[in-house]
């Protein structure tokens, strides 16, 4: 145990010694490495870790600390982490039918007798569909929009497995597919759109095999729209019976769980809320709701 513990030490030195987001000088990575390999913390994401709400806010965004960046060799290279993001997927390709056909069904509990409304799913984006690993590889801390933007423009979007097929599977019984991502419209110096991230946005998802189009990616900001889902998720259950939500932020499923207050929410997540909430809503985990795992950012990391 202790040769194979040490190896893995060794091989959790070498890929970190290939990280390219390596701020620290050789030396204080070595003494960080040696205390998390002496104290053989299996703490991933610790409450120190301070991952940035990466796609949430940079008012939020501090530094990734170390303990994240085992996080994101997880995401970049664990068969475990790709396993779990098929078997979300798979589970909720197998519920298709069951939620198709029985149309007292909705995914959100605040959709009343949607019976009469043909179905939809709605996915998150970033690390729903599409993987930021590589982006936040390269990151130099502190996270900004426009630094995800510039990444996305110029990168080729890696899939997250599952995705794809589960998004034939659904189309192909007749289901509408959203995308809600809390992408922000920003603007882009020289460039009239408004909202030129929509495009990125669209381009990002037909790179990993999914056709789509504006009148299904929502983005933050737009319409009045803050970073806050419920509005467009709201929005979407005018027309639509939403039979799933699937993303890896809870945010993507529960409404006001984030530590800053967006309308139209007035109180503020707390881990408290946030803890309520997972019993609340019990009986959606894995049946409508369906959630990917996430160790490198999210809403968590900065609630108290
Ligand atoms: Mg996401």
């Amino acid at each position: 145990m202790l040769t194979s513990s040490n190896d893995n030490c060794r091989d959790l030195m070498k890929r970190r010694a290939n990280l390219r987001l390596c701020r620290f000088s050789v030396v204080a990575v070595l003494g960080l490495l040696a205390a998390a390999c002496t104290t053989n913390s299996g703490t991933v994401a610790s409450d120190q870790a301070m991952a940035s709400d990466t796609l949430d806010s940079d008012a939020e965004a501090e530094e990734i600390g170390e303990s994240v960046e085992l996080g994101l060799q997880w995401v970049e290279h664990a068969a475990e982490y790709r396993a779990l993001t098929r078997q979300a997927y798979g589970v909720a390709t197998r519920a298709l039918p069951e939620l198709i056909a029985d149309h007292s069904w909705s995914a959100m509990p605040e959709q009343q007798d949607a019976g009469s409304l043909p179905p939809a799913v709605i996915l998150d984006v970033d690390e729903t569909v599409v993987s930021n690993v590589g982006f936040q590889l390269s990151l130099k801390p502190p996270f900004a929009n426009w630094k995800l933007d510039e990444w996305a423009r110029n990168s080729e979007a890696t899939p997250i497995e599952g995705a794809r097929e589960f998004v034939e599977a659904a189309r192909a019984l007749g289901v509408s597919v959203f995308f809600v991502t809390n992408r922000p419209c920003e603007p882009r110096p020289g460039i009239s759109d408004p909202c030129p991230q929509r495009q990125t946005t669209i381009d990002d998802i037909e790179e990993v095999g999914i056709p789509t189009d504006a009148a299904h990616v929502l983005l933050s900001e737009e319409r009045g729209w803050t970073r806050e889902k419920l509005s467009r998720r709201l929005y979407i259950a005018q027309n639509y019976r939403v039979i799933m939500l699937i993303g890896d932020d809870y945010g993507d499923f529960v409404p006001c769980t984030r530590k800053k207050v967006a309308a139209p929410c007035t109180q503020p997540g707390t881990r408290a809320s946030r803890a309520a909430a997972l019993e609340k809503y019990r009986d959606y985990w894995g049946q409508g709701w369906y959630i990917l795992p996430n160790p490198m950012h999210g809403s968590w990391t900065t609630v108290e």
